[in-house]
């Protein structure tokens, strides 16, 4: 189990970041997602579902859409720990991902296919359910093919028709961490802890 977090390990300098270390976890009722905000070099969100102990994560440069026409790139990333899904704070400048990380969603997910969901995360087509407070409903999450696919990075994260679709994907009117309340101006400004 200790093996999934090896990458995410390698990259960071836990004496410096307050991220936490990478060690699996256990499931605790329903599987658990988290979607940051993070204010990186490049401003992008990552998004993370809670898969046998860990986190598989993609980066989304552009962030999820509520508009089911908007195909959104989600770069397949290291698993992260499930204790990531309450990190909210700043990753020193030096430090791998510096810049500042605020939980913009979270709440619990379900696959549609439970016995399938552990076969399509790894080949890379899941169709999900979000119960989040801003994402919500069902969406799908699909590798793509040929020179696109970008040696089987490349996935897209895409909204389902349902209730909860909405023609307007702006994002920008959801500026606070759904956690704590605050900007990422505040979260910035927190004072350090810890090390
Ligand atoms: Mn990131």
């Amino acid at each position: 189990m200790g093996d999934k977090l090896n990458d995410y390990n390698k990259k960071r300098d836990f004496r410096k970041t307050k991220e936490p270390q990478g060690k699996s976890g256990k499931r605790d009722g329903k599987l658990r997602f988290v979607v940051h905000h993070h204010a990186a070099q490049n401003d992008h969100f990552d998004f993370r579902l809670e898969w046998e102990g860990v986190m598989p994560s993609w980066v989304i440069p552009k962030g999820p859409s509520f508009d089911p026409g908007d195909k959104r790139l989600a770069i397949k990333v290291e698993d992260h720990p499930l204790d990531y899904r309450n990190f909210e704070g700043t990753i020193p400048e030096d430090e791998y991902g510096g810049g500042t990380v605020m939980i913009w969603d979270e709440g619990t997910w379900q696959p549609q296919d439970d016995a399938a969901a552990g076969s399509g995360i790894k080949e890379g087509e899941l169709k999900f359910t979000l119960e989040g407070e801003r994402l919500t409903g069902k969406w799908v999450l699909i590798k793509m093919h040929g020179k696109a696919s970008n040696g089987g990075k490349n996935w897209l994260l895409i909204k389902e028709k349902d209730k909860h679709a909405k023609a307007d994907a702006d994002l920008s009117g959801y500026r606070t961490s759904v956690r704590t309340g605050r900007t990422m101006k505040e979260i910035s400004e927190e004072s350090p802890k810890g090390s």
